[in-house]
């Protein structure tokens, strides 16, 4: 049993508020248990006798041996029927009533109320507002849903009620059969976390599914589905995908950071896998619960038809899956077998009038070339085969290679018995070639998240007490917003800078440069002024003797874009060779989910317009942050494309996990962009920097 206890897997349900009010919660709940359950149903309810031949209850109190109370009372009598089943000693509550967190704050008093009780009484409680749990091992169904799930491997959560429902109905007639479902509703105490674990932990429970709205700590969610993802595959939809990018954000990072990037870089990090439609999330769900993992992403494809076999090995090139290359012995055996005008080599063809044993023998033998990972089958209607004949033959191969299969059956009414046997054996089959490849895809993926393995993040040794300095300076100051002035925190954490000193009076600003001894760069530092050159604010290659003027210049031009700008003063910085690297950027925002977020783009129209950027929760491992490096569309660019020398990709990975290092140390720091880190052959130079407090967390 796992850590829900017996959740779901109850010997006695009660039902708080059980009705023979036909069209009622309480009616529709009391009927599905006593339809389905195989333990003992109560009915609670002080008003009736008798509900659907049961004899009714005045409360929880005195009933003994209750595994799970299910509640559709209304909300203020609900939370007291939830502190009876504390005091009667209920392990599990489902609260089924709305009228909680989702309306208005009278409610969320009320929520919190439950939350307390929950709490003081360690109640494993789903809900409030939600459809109810079903569970097919002890044909339980506690919830108000016009029918029942169909037994099966899958467990299922889903934010949606309605979407339980839809989905439950769909699945009917499909060969989709569940273990667990749960309604998770307002989430008040048991969360997508609990559930994930809980299934982690079930034997009966192969894939795990969610439809999830938000994820309350994006964390905690990460831990738990990295865990668990190494044995159960997790797929998730998660709605609201184009939800705008925080508009008031003053950093590139912070613009660009929808939490919608998050929720991509946390699911992928933990080794989720993150679909876009529900159509998706099923044909994952069938392909995972079905067909065993494969070995590699190696696809053979074997085919009566030629065009559709083209188009499946053009899906197959436009996925992370490859063509597999048959081994001489492969090609030799259906050479031997395969008539003139086949194709031996993949995608395999072995033309329109071939009968499904043709199609069998074709299998066995590809099937057990250890250079296939993953194997689709498609027909197309002839005169010679039959569907139902290939789907058995489909069947026992797949079955005696344990080679995953996908097939395409390119058919209406014909293919529909066979793809019924077919997917009574797991195999999914589809219309569409590229659904089929998606499945697989799918499949490889989760193989791969599987086996990675989970690398702990670099900790490098940096300078803890010159970045408090720094920051008892900006607490000082009670400034948010840093700049240039603040180099010192990446000096403090091993990122390099160019050579470089603020101050406010131009014969320091002259001894500086002396210093440097060559042409400077010269930029104004004021917290009012977040683009500096978009001002004037930055003059690059000044020689000795302009020093003084340009100083003078770049305060004016400051004090007119903003009379009452407050100037710290004038960076003098050593020039770096631009044109020998390219110019990236390194930033982070702070996610409330999931915090830091690190973001790895290149400088300029990239990261502005295009957008190209890569992703990741912090703490940021070296192979994560090498992963965003070569994420980008223009990492080309990086490694040395069309005769460039390439810049040093690895200090821009070291780069981005010390970045990712400076905010998990620093919770105050909420949005940060280094724009540009300028990477050369010869290493980075971060030579601009921006970056916002929250002042409270100081
Ligand atoms: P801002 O982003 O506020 O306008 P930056 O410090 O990023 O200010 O400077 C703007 C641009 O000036 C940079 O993108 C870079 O092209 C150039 N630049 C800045 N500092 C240097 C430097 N030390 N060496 C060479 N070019 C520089
Ligand atoms: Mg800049």
């Amino acid at each position: 049993m796992g850590t829900l206890g017996t959740l779901f897997a109850p010997e006695r349900v009660a039902v708080v508020g059980a009705s023979a009010r036909e069209g009622s919660v309480g009616y529709a709940v009391t009927h599905n248990l006593v339809e389905s359950f195989d333990g003992e149903v109560l009915a609670v309810n002080p008003n009736s006798d008798e509900v659907l031949g049961l004899d009714c209850h005045d409360s929880l109190a005195g009933l003994a041996d209750v595994d799970v109370a299910v509640v559709v009372v209304p909300p203020d009598v609900a939370v007291e029927a939830v502190r009876e089943a504390g005091e009667t000693g209920i392990e599990n509550v489902v609260v089924i009533t709305a009228g909680f967190s989702e309306a208005g704050s009278e409610g969320a008093a009320r929520e919190r109320e439950l939350v307390a009780i929950a709490e003081e009484y360690d109640i494993n409680l789903v809900g409030p507002n939600c459809v109810g749990v079903m569970s097919t091992g002890v044909g339980l169904n506690a919830t108000f849903a016009p029918m029942d799930a169909q037994p099966g491997n899958v467990s299922m959560m889903s934010q949606s009620g309605a979407f339980i429902t839809a989905v439950l109905d769909w699945a009917s007639d499909r060969s989709l059969g569940f273990k667990d479902v749960v309604s998770l509703g307002n989430k008040a105490v048991l969360d997508e976390s609990d559930f994930v674990r809980e299934w982690g932990e079930d034997p009966e429970t192969d894939v795990v599914l969610g439809y999830l709205e938000d994820i309350d700590d994006g964390r905690a969610f990460m831990e738990t589905a990295r865990e668990v993802g190494r044995e159960t595959p997790i797929v998730v939809v998660k709605s609201g995908r184009t939800e705008a990018g925080a508009s008031a954000a003053a950093s590139h990072t912070g613009a660009i950071a929808g939490s919608d990037r998050a929720y991509e870089a946390g699911l992928a990090q933990s080794g989720v896998i993150r679909v876009d439609s529900v159509q998706e999330l099923f044909d994952a769900a069938s392909i995972l619960a079905g067909q065993p993992v494969p070995d590699s992403e190696e696809v053979a494809i074997v085919t009566n038809a030629g065009g559709p076999g083209v188009m499946t090995t053009d899906a197959v090139g436009d996925a992370d899956l490859s063509l597999a290359e048959f081994s001489d012995g492969t090609i030799d055996e259906l050479g031997e077998f395969l008539p003139d005008g086949a194709n031996v080599y993949n995608p395999v063809d072995i033309i329109g009038d071939a009968p499904s044993e043709r199609f069998e023998r074709t299998l066995d033998v590809v099937l057990s070339d250890d250079n296939v990972g993953t194997a689709i089958v498609l027909a197309c209607p002839t005169a010679t085969l039959s569907f139902e004949d290939l789907a058995e033959a489909t069947v026992e191969m797949q079955e005696a290679h344990d080679v995953p299969v996908a097939a395409v059956l390119m058919g209406g009414t014909s293919t529909r018995e066979a793809a019924e046997t077919m997917s009574e054996a797991g195999i999914p089959s589809y219309f569409d070639p590229a659904r089929a490849v998606r499945s697989l895809d799918i499949l490889a993926e989760y193989a791969d998240s599987r086996t990675a393995e989970y690398t702990e993040p670099t900790t490098f040794d940096v300078d803890h007490e010159r970045v408090d300095a720094i920051l008892d300076r900006a607490r000082e100051r009670n400034s948010s917003r840093l700049g240039v002035e603040a180099m010192g925190l990446l000096d403090a954490y091993g990122i390099p800078t160019p050579e470089g000193e603020v101050v406010d009076d131009p014969a320091e600003a002259q001894a500086i440069a002396e210093d440097i001894g060559d042409e400077v760069v010269m930029k104004i530092v004021s917290p009012d002024i977040l683009h500096k050159s978009d001002i004037g604010g930055v003059e690059v290659g000044v020689g000795p003797e302009e020093v003084w003027d340009t100083y003078e210049d770049l305060v004016a031009r400051a004090r007119q874009y903003q009379p009452d700008a407050t100037i710290i003063g004038v960076q003098v910085q050593e020039m770096v060779d631009i044109d020998a690297g390219t110019e990236t950027i390194v930033g982070v925002t702070r996610d409330p989910q999931f915090g830091p977020l690190v973001m790895f783009g290149l400088g300029g129209i990239f990261v502005e317009i295009l957008e190209d950027t890569a992703f990741r929760v912090a703490p940021v491992s070296e192979p994560e942050a090498s992963e965003m490096v070569d994420d980008i569309e223009a990492s080309p660019l990086l490694h040395g494309a069309r005769g460039r020398e390439p810049v040093d990709t690895d200090a821009l990975v070291e780069t981005i996990q010390r970045i990712s290092q400076l905010v998990t140390d620093v919770p105050a720091i909420t949005e940060l962009d280094i724009n540009p880190a300028v990477a050369t052959p010869d290493g980075v130079s971060a030579v601009d920097l921006r970056l916002t407090l929250d002042t409270e967390e100081l």
